[in-house]
């Protein structure tokens, strides 16, 4: 037996190496980020955290610090899923999603941190046990880069070791986007991947003529053409045969992935752990992914995803993130080849520089 003792929740707000956008989300000079530190009463901590945009990361860890303390203070964190479904129905009036699925995914991941730490096994074992080596991508965040930027990004993206590159769409003109998209193929080597995100850019009709001139560039996927939800709008642009989409970024519950995949809408399922709520939601639907007979791909968060991925047989590749969070981790994944591979350390094995980020405590 062992139960929780301790809980300690923090808010970051970190700077963006460079200020970045996309569509949806517009320029962005940094992101909040929550911590979740837990310890049982044996000794043993488990570290969580979740990242999103500014502004946001107060009411998260609020909720954390709050309804989900009550619950996990003296509760066995080995009952993960018990205490999951509790976190659920205390706030699932005001919640399914939102900030409260963001508070969710960071307590979540102390808790798998913790039963890592206490089994002295790595995540990626502990989870499914797959294969360590995980193929990933960069994932750019451009769209305000003009083309030399642009273009150096990729070039950049292909010295640092990948083997497949993702920009941004969603410029005022389509003629823009295509005018880039053809300018980074003869830009990148011909054996590089590329892959384009649209960030919810588009109508379905602008997004149906987009993948109609995308076509030719052979993309491994267009992301997020339209709004998340738009699940019947998803069904027909991919019953058009044109270009594989990719999505699941801002869905935040494992029901909105299972309207999105019954509706036949998405070829690469694209689930974050940080805003579904958790380890524990991202694996049912990476699974169910599987038993549908679909890839599954990862949003942000690479050191965490990387285990997750390294989990499971269907997955296809692990989004390299642009927030720059390395520069606060011990030991930062690193990228060989066009692959990551997940540590042997035990839990998620980050270390964070606690000091190094304690000028951004909000
Ligand atoms: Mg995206």
């Amino acid at each position: 037996m062992s139960t929780i003792q301790a809980i300690e929740v923090k808010c970051y707000r970190l700077p963006l190496p460079v200020p970045m956008e996309a569509s949806a989300a517009g320029v962005m000079a940094g992101f909040d980020m929550v911590t979740v530190q837990l310890r049982d009463d044996q000794g043993a901590g488990g570290c969580g955290y979740t990242v999103l945009h500014e502004g946001q990361g107060a009411a998260v860890a609020a909720i954390a610090d709050g309804p989900f303390r009550e619950i996990l203070q003296g509760a066995d964190p080995r009952r993960i899923e018990w205490l999951w479904i509790q976190m659920y129905k205390r706030t699932h009036y005001a919640g399914r999603g939102g900030p409260v699925a963001f508070a969710h995914a960071a307590v979540d991941v102390a808790l798998w941190d913790m039963r890592g730490n206490t089994l002295g096994e790595p995540l990626w074992r502990l989870l499914g046990g797959f294969d360590p080596k995980v193929r990933c991508y960069a994932g750019n965040i451009d769209l305000n880069f003009p083309l030399d930027q642009l273009l150096e990004g990729g070039s950049k993206s292909v010295e640092a070791g990948f083997h497949s590159v993702k920009m941004r769409l969603g410029k005022p003109t389509l003629a823009e986007d295509i005018s880039r998209v053809e300018a980074m193929r003869n830009h990148l080597p011909a054996h590089i991947d590329m892959m384009a995100d649209a960030n919810e850019a588009w109508r379905v009709d602008q997004a149906a003529r987009a993948m109609k001139q995308l076509q030719r560039f052979d993309l491994v996927w267009l992301e997020e053409p339209i709004a998340p939800d738009n699940f019947e709008g998803y069904r027909h642009l991919r019953s058009l045969g044109l270009v594989p989409l990719a999505a699941g970024e801002n869905l935040h519950t494992v029901a909105e992935f299972t309207s999105l995949i019954n509706a036949g809408g998405v070829d690469f399922p694209e689930p974050d752990l940080t805003t579904c709520g958790g380890i524990t939601p991202f694996m049912k639907i990476a699974h169910l992914a599987e038993a549908n007979g679909l890839p599954v791909i990862s949003h942000g968060a690479h050191d965490l995803h990387v285990h997750l991925l390294a989990a499971c047989p269907n997955t296809a590749y692990l989004e390299w993130h642009a927030f720059g969070l390395d520069q606060f981790m011990a030991q930062p994944l690193t990228v060989a080849d066009g692959f990551a591979t997940a540590p042997d350390r035990p839990g998620h094995g980050i270390e964070f520089d606690w000091v190094g980020m304690g000028k951004f405590l909000v």
